[in-house]
């Protein structure tokens, strides 16, 4: 770009908003530092994802990652084996995918940033997103609050649809009692450690199946009256506090506000793609947790990192 160019662009920098300000950073980062080497850096192998034993000796490099050979098994490895992102081409464009996940972009704006076809963006959405969608709080404590959210069933993208099409982006029949309406149990403790659960049906046999592993003994759950949750307390012995719908919407400390904030951020957000395919909301539910553990925070390394799944430990029960 000559100087004539780089001056008006400068200028313009004042009129960017603190969040463009941010991914602008970001984004300048992400030019600066290649994909291998916080590979290299941030992913040091510590154990064969063979064999799973340590330990590991140095073993040169290949196509610029660092190699490791396993004392045990003999077999290679560097850190993208067996990772969803293993042998997925144009490493260069990763952090800038990456980016493009944290911004929530739609498939064909995310290719039209990395300069790749549709179809590579779409494969590498849901790579992106395979092991991100694993990461969910497996233990909530304290003031623990619970509720049900429902997404319209979508065949999106398959070819044979196994009912009447609807209009796009149509509404079902009466929320949460038909059908094509599929509930997701949204958990959240205080300590914003939260968990989503895509249940097969709301009746007391699957909330509990969802709840039993996840809510401490000792916590106090926060529910609407729905008598699932009472079923659920009283069976596994959890204090119940129950938040009529029609009362006041908190009694002290005990509310269910932070789900349903939760909640309304997660339908504010998943607007944008015109309702997503059921056989990905379980990607796009992860995506949108994962947005929320670093909330305005997370960059395109902390994106790609979690990719690949292996994060600091410390973040991985929220
Ligand atoms: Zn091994």
């Amino acid at each position: 770009m000559n100087e004539q160019e780089f001056i008006p662009l400068l200028q313009k920098l004042n009129l960017l908003s603190p969040s463009q300000r941010q991914r602008l950073h970001h984004s300048l980062e992400s030019n600066e530092t290649s994909t291998e080497e916080i590979l290299a850096v941030k992913m040091a192998l510590h154990q064969c994802p063979h064999c799973a034993s340590t330990p590991l000796k140095p073993w040169g490099s290949s196509h610029g990652l660092p190699r490791y050979r396993c004392t045990s098994c003999f077999k290679t490895c560097n850190p993208l084996t067996k990772s969803p992102l293993a042998r997925l081409r144009k490493r260069d464009k990763w952090l800038m995918y990456a980016q493009a996940l944290i911004d929530g972009l739609s498939v064909r704006k995310a290719a039209t940033l990395c300069g790749v076809d549709k179809n590579t963006a779409f494969l590498w959405r849901h790579r992106f997103l395979a092991l991100i969608n694993t990461r969910q709080a497996l233990h909530e404590e304290g003031i623990v609050e619970a509720d049900e959210t429902f997404f319209l069933e979508s065949f999106k993208g398959q070819r044979h649809l196994p009912r009447a099409p609807r209009r796009r982006g149509g509404v079902g029949k009466t929320r949460g009692t038909s059908d094509d309406q599929i509930p997701v149990l949204v958990v959240r403790d205080r300590h914003q450690s939260t968990a989503t659960i895509i249940l097969e049906r709301v009746d007391a046999a699957h909330v509990k199946a969802a709840l039993s592993p996840l809510v401490d003994k000792d916590a106090i759950l926060c529910t609407d009256g729905a008598a699932v949750y009472k079923a659920f307390c009283q069976e596994a012995g959890i204090t119940h506090e129950i938040i009529h719908s029609k009362g006041p919407r908190a009694r002290g400390v005990f509310h269910i506000q932070n789900v349903n904030a939760f909640d309304s951020r997660l339908k504010g957000w998943i607007r944008r793609f015109h309702g997503v395919a059921t056989k990905y909301l379980r990607n796009y539910l992860g995506w949108r947790r994962m947005l929320e553990r670093y909330r305005t925070a997370i960059t395109p390394e902390d994106c790609l990192l979690e990719a690949v799944g292996r994060t600091p430990q410390q973040l991985i029960q929220t």
